[in-house]
């Protein structure tokens, strides 16, 4: 790490936390969503509301949320880079009310267009809304489960005491645990965020105190996080069916712009090609020197010893864009020169990274902290990933339709990440260190498709009990967490008994009204692998088409978005095509210690 802070500049957006500038925006955005309110509300539904006048309003309203995104683009990345000062404290609270009032001001809008093109669907069509067509397919698809108005008050402020109130009460008590843990030999007191890289940590001594100090001291209090869970998923599956959703994960279908058929391939494929990742974890075990592997070994990666500066970092970075195409590269190069890049490590300064889009500027922030490890140089490119995809589809789409939706928004940066590993794998010769990348590749994608397939039956079987009638306690929800689990490790694996409460720490279980969290993973993953398969035969034929993907952000659905890439995502075939490179990779790295 060179002594120069490499922190950003936003000063962009504004000259700092004290800008004047930031409450005139505020409050010149409030008055036009008052505006907006005044001119609309009530009136939207209506055979006299034309294409035109709907394109009038999406454009007034693409220009307000913008502003909105510029303002928490400054205020969230003056926060996360200095977390303990009082002035980002203090603009990061004000700007979040801040968006709340104005996001609760416009809500009525979803509702209205979601009803007008619901009773007239051949506006969608209407050549003058062309740009907004996959926008407002989706909102056409949420409306029939809309409620009146004041019902979704209700439900709003009833979660508010409700399932929210159990979310934070889950995670406010958790996180005031305090757990002893044996750390390289020294006793030490760590919080549950301190815990979780101490269970996945390089000495496995390590990583056996911690995993059983965490899910110990767990187990002993289960009812509390088993009643947050039970009335959690409760509540959705009440609600689900007073909406009139088909089933409990017919909601997350609609929000992830996929269907039942594509899902069912999805997961079918998955338990078809268990055995390749069982054969992976029996290598690992192997490698560690096990008789069978541990649970507290599965996500761990092997050490690495090799560093590297940040100019060394840069010079990776730049090789693996320009390699794909010298306008990639540029991009890169591009988010260099502005500064829009914070690496440094600091105290305060959050600790996981992260790429913030940012449409005005066109362009996007990235934060993460650079300690010269393998994790870092990883970390770089999959958040350079993700710049790359805002970048490009800032360029060429309009607010509503530039982010990805949630299947693709990973895409970008898991491709980075791959192409990262391709060049570790050509510039490292031993085959020691070739033999620890392969395996760390294997462990974090072999995570993402696996073991977020489990966690997906494990949330499917608790909805399913309770449509039952059964009652979820600890013991009961550890019971369905342990059928999960070992529908994909089987008896590859041996679980410390103490591992069946390993549902209290995933914290996407919890959160009330996004359930169904976890499939999106497996989908991205084996969607990110078909691209990287194709972009190997190909070659540079493939670029263009890749970048037209990017380009398009959310303006299109995922089978839209296949079809650029000539691929057809509907087919059974499609997400074996992505496990195939799974697969690959496993049987290079059996060849590689044989
Ligand atoms: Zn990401």
């Amino acid at each position: 790490m060179s002594e120069k802070e490499i922190a950003w500049d936003l000063s962009e957006i504004f000259s700092g936390c004290d800008d004047p500038k930031i409450s005139v925006t505020m409050n010149a955005l409030l008055e036009d969503a008052d505006e907006i309110i005044k001119k609309y509300k009530g009136t939207i539904d209506s055979p006299n509301f034309s294409s035109l006048d709907l394109l009038e309003l999406l454009e007034k309203e693409e220009k307000i949320l913008a502003d909105v995104e510029e303002i928490k683009v400054f205020s969230d990345n003056m926060f996360y880079a200095n977390m303990t000062l009082l002035k980002t404290k203090t603009l990061d609270n004000k700007i979040k009310d801040f968006h709340s009032t104005i996001s609760k001001k416009l809500a009525f809008l979803e509702i209205e267009i979601g009803k007008l093109i619901y009773k007239y669907p051949s506006l969608i069509e209407d050549e003058t809304l062309n740009n907004y067509n996959n926008y407002l397919l989706i909102i056409k698809r949420k409306f029939p489960f809309k409620l009146s108005e004041s019902e979704e008050k209700l439900i709003l402020e009833k979660d508010q005491y409700g399932t929210n109130a159990w979310q934070q009460l889950k995670e406010s008590w958790l996180s005031s645990r305090k757990f002893k843990v044996t750390v390289e030999g020294k006793e030490k007191i760590v919080s549950l965020s301190e815990s979780n890289s101490l269970r996945w940590h390089p000495n496995r001594e390590t990583r056996i105190s911690a995993t059983k100090s965490v899910f110990s001291s767990i187990e002993k209090e289960i009812e509390i996080y088993a009643s947050a869970l039970r009335n959690i998923s409760g509540d959705w599956v009440k609600i689900t069916n007073h909406r009139g959703y088909k089933n409990p994960i017919h909601h997350s279908l609609i929000r992830n712009d996929t269907s039942q058929v594509i899902i069912n391939n999805l997961m079918k494929i998955i338990e078809e090609n268990v055995s390749i990742y069982q054969r992976f974890l029996k290598i690992k075990a192997k490698l560690l020197n096990l008789p069978k592997l541990g649970g507290i070994d599965t996500w761990a990666y092997l050490p690495y010893k090799k560093k590297y500066t940040w100019n060394e970092a840069k010079r990776l970075l730049l090789q693996i864009y320009d390699s794909i195409d010298k306008s990639f590269g540029d991009i890169i190069r591009d988010l260099f020169n502005k500064n829009y890049i914070d690496a440094s490590t600091r105290e305060g300064k959050l600790g996981a990274g992260y790429c913030f889009p940012w449409y005005n500027g066109k362009s996007a922030f990235i934060l993460l902290s650079f300690k010269g490890l393998l994790i870092d140089i990883c970390t770089l490119a999959h958040e350079f990933g993700h710049g790359v995809h805002y970048y490009l589809s800032s360029k060429e789409q309009t607010f509503l339709n530039y982010m990805p939706g949630p299947t693709i928004d990973e895409i970008g940066g898991t491709f980075g990440e791959l192409l990262m590993f391709d060049q570790l794998r050509k510039t490292n010769e031993s085959t020691d260190e070739k033999i620890i990348l392969l395996t760390n590749q294997l462990t974090a994608g072999g995570g993402g498709i696996f073991f977020a397939s489990a966690c997906m039956w494990f949330e499917q079987s608790l909805y399913d009990a309770i449509e039952k009638g059964e009652y979820l306690d600890g013991n009961t929800i550890s019971k369905y967490w342990c059928a999960a689990r070992d529908r994909i490790f089987e008896d590859f694996v041996d679980w410390f008994d103490e591992m069946k409460v390993n549902w209290v720490v995933i914290p996407h279980f919890y959160f009330p009204n996004d359930r169904f969290y976890n499939y999106p993973y497996v989908y991205a993953q084996l969607f990110v692998y078909a691209l990287y398969q194709t972009y190997k035969q190909k070659g540079k034929e493939f670029v263009p088409k890749f970048k037209k993907f990017l380009s398009a952000g959310g303006s299109l659905s995922p089978e839209e978005l296949g079809k650029i890439v000539g691929m057809n995502i509907t087919e059974p075939d499609f997400w074996q095509f992505g496990m195939n490179q799974f697969k690959e990779f496993v049987d290079e790295l059996e060849k590689l210690i044989n």
